[in-house]
């Protein structure tokens, strides 16, 4: 399913180095297969879980991994820096598959958009892809996120953001990471790896913030991996009536039917396409509930209808763009 390859143009020139986006995970905090279905199948069994018992993963775009999006952004020099979106569950797996065929080297910046597990649980291994050093004297990864969030993972992964050793404390090689603080707030955005990131503050059950992100300066991106209510400033901000219609929306949807406490599902994903109406909208965070061919032909009825072409995305999706 996925192009590696460099694109050559007609006349056999390739084309300037240009920024993508790679969708290195389009699943729900669970991920799919939805391990239930396969150690205690239905009669008929899952037709989506099914499929990851007799598919590869890269032929099959019913696997899906934990959210996740690695900006590969071409600085106007023409350098390439590596932006993550979030370090799930399933971040080892991710790196496997898809920084090996796509040939990344290295991560040079995070974001986090909260901290629950398939946002920040495979943190502990952002070593593995960090320059080896037994004494863990390496550069730190820049990793931005909410003071909320920070004070979250210093009880989850407390190794990991303390400075100092204790007396009589063994060193070990642990990840290595420069914590920086952003606000939940659409005024005030901030620099990764020299890209402006706009903090998109999003309701994730109405007890809890989460981030999403506007970025691209020509090609306008906001991705919203987890949301089930937009506050008005924050609907209004992305939306073509105020002002800055975006070139793509990425956005969560859980469910096919009805409505869930803490996420968008499909219909409440769909009426927010209309409203925000960006030029072009991908979904992620699906269970297994969606088919990705059956879902993906009913969408393309529903873009013609509407006239905005939406689709679910899938693991491996690669979209070159000019951030
Ligand atoms: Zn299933
Ligand atoms: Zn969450």
């Amino acid at each position: 399913m996925a192009d590696a390859t460099v694109k050559v143009a007609e006349d056999g020139i390739a084309e300037p180095p240009r920024s993508a986006l790679i969708f290195l995970g389009t699943g729900c905090s669970s991920a799919v297969p939805n391990l239930l279905c396969l150690i205690q199948p239905s009669d008929p069994p899952c037709h989506v879980c099914s499929q990851s018992l007799s598919l590869p993963p890269d032929q099959n775009p019913n696997y899906r991994c934990n959210t996740s999006l690695l900006i590969d952004y071409c600085s106007p020099e023409g350098k390439h820096k590596y932006i993550l979106i979030d370090v799930g569950k399933t971040f080892w797996e991710q790196v496997l598959r898809w920084f090996t065929f796509y040939k990344i080297p290295q991560i040079d910046s995070i974001i986090l958009t909260h901290e629950h597990a398939d946002a920040v649980l495979g943190l502990d291994d952002i070593r593995t892809v960090q320059p080896f050093s037994p004494t863990n004297d390496i550069d730190p990864t820049p990793i931005y996120l909410t003071q909320d969030a920070m004070k979250s993972i210093a009880v989850k992964f407390p190794y990991l953001v303390q400075k100092n050793l204790k007396p009589g404390q063994e060193i070990r090689r642990v990840a290595q990471l420069d914590w920086k603080i952003i606000e939940s707030d659409c005024t005030k955005p901030f620099v990764a790896s020299g890209l402006e990131f706009v903090p998109l503050p999003v309701m994730h059950g109405e007890d809890y913030v989460c981030l999403g992100f506007l970025f691209g300066e020509r090609y306008k991106v906001a991705y919203i991996s987890d949301i089930s209510r937009f506050p008005p400033t924050t609907e209004s901000y992305i939306s073509k009536d105020g002002g800055q219609q975006l070139d793509l929306l990425i956005l969560d949807t859980l469910y096919k039917k009805g409505s869930h406490n803490t996420h968008f599902c499909f219909p409440q994903s769909l009426d927010a396409v209309k409203r925000i109406c960006p030029k072009r909208a991908l979904f992620i965070g699906m269970t297994h509930e969606f088919d990705h061919q059956r879902d993906n032909e009913f969408l393309e009825d529903w873009s013609k209808r509407e006239g905005i072409p939406v689709q679910l995305a899938y693991d491996g999706l690669r979209l070159p763009v000019d951030l």
